[in-house]
Parts: C-alpha cells; sequence; structure tokens
C-alpha cells in the first residue's frame, strides 16, 4: 500500500491536518487504533472563545455557551466567583465531533483505517497492524498524531514529551435549570497534585474530573476521582445523576516540543506537546498546529524538497511558551493544602482576581508560526 502521507492517530488534530492535506490534492491515509472515534475519548471537551471564533466548529455539536467560573480552595470555602461579559467556553460533544470531522475527512478524499494500529518501522515501510493482518506501507511523509506517549516520535527520533500530568473525568447527564452553565474549579494539591480538580456542567453534561503529577496522587487517580466526586461542588442538589461516561489520559504539559519535524515527517497535537502549560488546554493548539503542519507538508510535496519539513520547528514556537511554562512550574509547587490557600489570599486581591481573569477569560491561544 502507498500514501502520499500517513497520519497516524485520528483524533482532533490527525483528523485535521489530514482533511487539509487531502483538501489541497494529497493522497492521505489515516490510521487509528480505536474501531471507533465515538469511543475511548480522552478529553473533556471545553473550547476556548478563540478556538469556536476561528474554526468552524458545527454549532449544533457545542454546549451552551459559559461564561461563570468559580474557583475554590481546599475545603471549598470562600469560593472566587468571576464572570466574564463574553461566551468563554463551550463543551464539544466529541463523539459527535470526531465522528463529523471523519466524515469531512473522508468527502476530502481521506483514506480512513480504524482498528488499525501502527506498529513501527520497517526499512522504508511503516508497518501498520490491521484487522486482516499486518500491512507495509510506503508514503512519502508520516505525521506523528498519536497522542502524548507518540511512537511516531519515537521512530523517527523526535522530541518525545517527558513532562506529564494524567486526568480522569466521569461525565453525567444533567436536566437544565440548577443555575447558570459554570466551570468550577478546586486547586487543592491533596486531590489533584499540581493541576486542578474540575466540575463543567452547562446544564446538559456534567464532567467531574481530576489531573495532576501521577506520582503524587496519594492512593492513585482513580481514588482521587472517586473522593472528589462524593462532594464536587455544582452537581444537581437533588442527589448524584447517573454516569454516562469515563475519560481519561495523559497530558503534556512541558510545552510545544523543540524537534517536531524532520525529512521523513512531523509531529502535531500532543504528540508534539502542543498543549497549554498552565491550562492544560489542548484543543486550541493542536487544531492550530496541525494547520500549519499542512502548509508545510503542502510545500514539500508539491516542490519535492524534503527539507521543506525540517524548518517546521517547535524551538521557535516554544520561546512564546515562556510565561507560561513559568506559571507551571509555580503551580507544580503547591504541594500543601496550606500553600493553596495562601495562593487564595491573593486572588481574592483585585490584582489576583485580574491576573485569573487575564488567564481565565484572555484572548491568547496558541501562537501563530
Ligand atoms: C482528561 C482530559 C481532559 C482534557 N480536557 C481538555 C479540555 O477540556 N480542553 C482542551 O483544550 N484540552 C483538554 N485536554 C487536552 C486535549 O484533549 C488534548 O490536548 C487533545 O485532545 C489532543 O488531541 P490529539 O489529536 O493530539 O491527541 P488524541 O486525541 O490523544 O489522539 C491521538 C489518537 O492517536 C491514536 N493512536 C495512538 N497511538 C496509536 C498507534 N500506535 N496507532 C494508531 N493510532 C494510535 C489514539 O487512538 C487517538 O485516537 C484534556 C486532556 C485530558 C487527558
Amino acid at each position: 500500500m502507498s500514501a502520499d502521507v500517513l497520519v497516524v492517530g485520528a483524533g482532533l488534530a490527525g483528523l485535521h491536518a489530514a482533511t487539509l492535506l487531502a483538501a489541497r490534492g494529497h493522497d492521505v491515509l489515516l490510521v487509528d487504533r480505536r474501531p471507533a472515534l465515538s469511543r475511548a475519548i480522552r478529553t473533556t471537551g471545553i473550547f476556548v472563545r478563540r478556538t469556536l471564533d476561528d474554526f468552524p466548529l458545527p454549532a449544533g455539536r457545542l454546549g451552551p455557551p459559559i461564561r461563570r467560573v468559580v474557583l475554590y480552595p481546599p475545603g471549598l470555602r470562600r469560593p472566587v466567583t468571576l464572570v466574564s461579559a463574553r461566551d468563554e467556553y463551550r463543551v464539544g460533544d466529541m463523539a459527535g465531533l470526531y465522528t463529523d470531522a471523519a466524515r469531512a475527512a473522508g468527502d476530502a478524499g481521506v483514506r480512513i483505517a480504524l482498528g488499525t494500529r501502527y506498529a513501527g518501522r520497517r526499512g522504508d515501510a511503516y508497518v501498520l497492524t490491521a484487522p486482516g493482518g499486518p500491512v507495509e506501507v510506503r508514503a512519502r511523509f508520516v505525521v506523528g498524531a498519536d497522542g502524548a506517549r507518540s511512537r511516531v516520535a519515537r521512530d523517527l527520533r523526535l522530541d518525545r514529551n517527558r513532562h506529564l500530568l494524567v486526568g480522569a473525568e466521569e461525565v453525567f447527564s444533567v436536566a437544565p435549570g440548577d443555575g447558570p452553565p459554570t466551570f468550577h474549579c478546586v486547586l487543592d494539591p491533596t486531590l489533584a497534585p499540581g493541576y486542578l480538580a474540575w466540575v463543567v456542567n452547562d446544564g446538559r453534561h456534567a464532567h467531574v474530573g481530576v489531573a495532576g503529577y501521577a506520582d503524587r496522587f496519594p492512593g492513585g487517580l482513580r481514588h482521587a476521582l472517586r473522593r472528589f466526586a462524593a462532594s464536587a461542588p455544582g452537581l444537581p442538589a437533588g442527589g448524584r445523576p447517573d454516569e454516562v461516561e469515563r475519560r481519561g489520559g495523559p497530558i503534556p504539559v512541558g510545552g510545544v516540543l523543540r524537534r517536531i519535524g524532520c525529512p521523513d515527517g512531523l509531529l502535531v497535537g500532543d504528540a508534539a506537546g502542543a498543549v497549554s502549560p498552565l491550562t492544560a488546554g489542548g484543543l486550541d493548539p493542536c487544531l492550530r498546529l496541525s494547520a500549519y503542519a499542512a502548509v508545510v507538508l503542502d510545500e514539500a510535496l508539491r516542490t519535492g524538497r524534503r527539507d521543506v519539513v525540517s524548518r517546521y520547528d517547535g524551538a521557535s514556537l516554544r520561546s512564546r511558551f515562556r510565561g507560561r511554562l513559568t506559571l507551571r512550574h509555580g503551580l507544580a509547587q503547591v504541594r500543601t493544602p496550606a500553600v493553596a490557600s495562601a495562593a487564595f489570599t491573593l486572588l481574592r486581591t483585585p490584582l489576583g482576581r485580574a491576573a485569573a481573569r487575564g488567564v481565565l477569560f484572555g484572548d491568547r491561544s496558541f501562537p501563530a508560526p
């Protein structure tokens, strides 16, 4: 089998890159080990305003807009509420969005093979484990869109994510009418060491989750999630709703990797470390970096110059994350409830609230390459 481009991974990054390349007339094979894209979802699916402004996501696949964020210290007492004048977030129906994106990819001419795992390189070929047995693919370029622990990155000898959080969440159906759509964030290092516990309740679904450094969860991630879900804020008053889904996975927060392109291919999305080190949001970065990757590969394919891909450089992007990497370092140092509570004393000042609004409601997104 052969293709101009083999894209490994049909998350949002791989689907977007594959569609853009096929729309430019290239022969693209997109593979994913998941047998159905509506299963084994790893994201809450919160899209920020900048993404909603710049990418045509189907409105029918997005939940109600969220303008209200409540930040809680350990113990959940005296939270800080921030309300934006604009619609800041919407939670995507991710199963529907992946399915729509796969249909759009197919319409653009992408060949999609699900239930097909990328297993490595053999000489000039890439080996796939497909339902009918192993298949060898010859491709001019390979795109690693295979997530935080990318096998493609390893095989291309590109940089790999070392600084990871792990996250897990439960999704519940809720009835509208229990207050305005709200994003609740709990800063408690005993629940979510180095990051946050959250409840996003948009009146349709409530996502209850925790994320942090894997080796710092007392009793493990699942235990922390159960403990948080038992008393989480923002859930309906009349008892716990029925759980509909569980999600989870690693989150790279070390910033965009430096070496993400070489003459044989490149990395996009989580595989490239394209996640905000501070907020751990990766949906906006993965769409923007995939658009850039498609431009670079299109030029390489049209001109026949493989060296063009080496210009796809993470180092220059990474330098623009310096501030967010410093703040990530700061968040990682919040190791005790006392330190988290002290941080809330600052957060309650006008300066602290302004800083929090800047992070939560700011206009920044993944930098344009
Ligand atoms: C619990 C959690 C909640 C999150 N919530 C948010 C949020 O609300 N908003 C936000 O902006 N970001 C969020 N993130 C981060 C965000 O989800 C990711 O950054 C983003 O989804 C990355 O997309 P991707 O396409 O790069 O990777 P993925 O979505 O991980 O896709 C990688 C794909 O590659 C496939 N794959 C892997 N290995 C192989 C292989 N060998 N062969 C074939 N296929 C393979 C996988 O099956 C998968 O489909 C969250 C992350 C987690 C873990």
